[in-house]
């Protein structure tokens, strides 16, 4: 693929590092460097680390890539970590077209990367309809249109979103006559956030071949992927691609610990080499001591072993979301209406009644009683009022449930009666 069009101005003006591309070679154990800035780390007092896990065993740091990792390194990632990853890309998803990866600060970090290096001031963006509100905060920075594709109890529908591409600039909600046919499409297929619903297979082809008819790039931020519920995980866009118009984000957050700050992006080796000349021009690198811990723990499971553990930590979600359905059967019938989530941590709750407007609900009644739950107009693309709010079941126990949703009931019930 071509992706000079896809390019937005900002991220062409972005050049490669000439010291960043000498570091592999100051790394080199024949070459003299009188290189760049990296400090000596001799004067640096860390000696080497262990890390306890909770089954008691112990993880010793090797002591060479613990030196590395105190220093400056590649700014795409600790390649030994970069390539337990792509094996596992190669394993988990079988992409049919090449790919290259990095690391980042998060997912977080790389789709905001990835998103800038697609849009130019003044462009349309489509989202998914409500929208992750992390994406969307990035978003209200790029002077872009935010174009919502709408959504049902199956995620994004594949009919309304060709519809609205076909009708274009007709079907523009800016009601924009002059502007481009949008050219990406940000979205998350799995445990939507805030839905909690995860598209299938056959409305993730559907949307593929819009895309191709379209030409448009589609970021896949899958950061709950791991969290299906099902065994048997639901392809994702990046394993259906046969273009190279896929980027997708992968996130260790909600597997191995979110303070790690660990992500990373797959995709064409030209768009991943633009998002590293980003990070060469913002934070240099993903912190090296994080990349060490997930890379010891990941080399000594295996990807067998992490795809036990991750087996192990969607049980617990899937019981929690047991539990959690039970007491909204309970307690919200009649006041509210939800799809049963099939993976991540989340409920899309719609309110009934005749309320139009969760806003002052959840931040006024729902905060007196005290119970938090997020408004939904916090993940509305196109700013609007919303019934909906978004509840999650990942950090309370069956007794906090029960009593969350029973305070939720007392406020939904002073609302619709004032
Ligand atoms: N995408 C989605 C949909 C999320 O919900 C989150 C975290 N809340 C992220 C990305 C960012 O995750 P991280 O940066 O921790 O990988």
């Amino acid at each position: 693929m071509d992706y000079s069009k896809f390019i937005s101005e900002h991220s062409k003006a972005r050049n490669p590092s000439s010291i960043r591309a000498l570091m592999p070679y100051m790394n080199l154990k024949t070459v003299i460097s009188l290189g760049a800035g990296q400090p000596n780390a001799q004067t640096f007092p860390f000696a080497g680390m262990t890390v306890t896990l909770k089954n008691g065993d112990v993880l010793e740091m090797d002591p060479e890539l613990f030196q590395r990792c105190l220093s400056y390194d590649a700014t795409a990632g600790l390649k030994q970590l970069q390539d337990w990853l792509k094996e596992l890309q190669i394993i988990e998803h079988h992409p049919s077209v090449e790919f290259d990866l990095a690391i980042g600060a998060g997912s977080q970090d790389l789709l905001t990367k990835g998103l800038e290096m697609f849009i130019n001031p003044g462009d349309a963006v489509l989202v998914e309809d409500p929208a992750y509100t992390g994406a969307l905060a990035f978003l209200q920075t790029q002077d872009c249109d935010v174009v919502g594709c709408k959504t049902d109890d199956g995620g994004m529908i594949p009919e309304a979103f060709e519809s609205l591409l076909e009708n274009w600039p007709t079907s523009n909600p800016y009601g924009k006559t002059d502007q481009a046919r949008p050219k990406v499409l940000y979205c998350h297929p799995t445990a939507g956030n805030p839905t909690g619903v995860s598209l299938s297979e056959e409305r993730k082809r559907s949307i593929y071949a819009i895309c191709q008819k379209y030409d448009i790039m589609i970021l896949e931020d899958d950061a709950y992927y791991y969290l299906q519920f099902d065994n048997k995980r639901i392809a994702s866009y990046f394993s259906l691609d046969v273009d190279g118009r896929v980027l997708r984000c992968d996130s260790m957050s909600k597997i191995l610990s979110s303070g790690l700050r660990i992500g990373w992006v797959s995709g064409p080796k030209e768009l991943i080499e633009r998002m590293n000349m980003h990070t060469m021009a913002t934070n240099l690198q993903p912190a090296g001591i994080p990349q060490l811990m997930a890379y010891e723990l990941l080399h000594k499971w295996g990807h067998d072993g992490f795809f036990e553990h991750v087996a192990q930590v969607s049980k617990f979600y899937k019981e929690k979301r047991d539990l959690f359905v039970d007491g909204l059967d309970k307690y919200m019938v009649g006041r509210a209406e939800w799809v049963v989530p099939t993976a991540g941590m989340f409920v899309w709750l719609k309110l009934l009644n005749g309320i139009t407007d969760s806003f002052d609900l959840v931040m006024n009644r729902a905060l007196k009683k005290q119970v938090v739950a997020i408004p939904g107009d916090a993940f509305m693309p196109m700013g609007n009022k919303t019934p909906y709010i978004r509840v999650s079941y990942s950090n309370v126990d069956k007794d906090a449930m029960d009593e969350a949703l029973r305070r939720l009931a007392d406020a939904i019930d002073e609302e619709v009666a004032s």
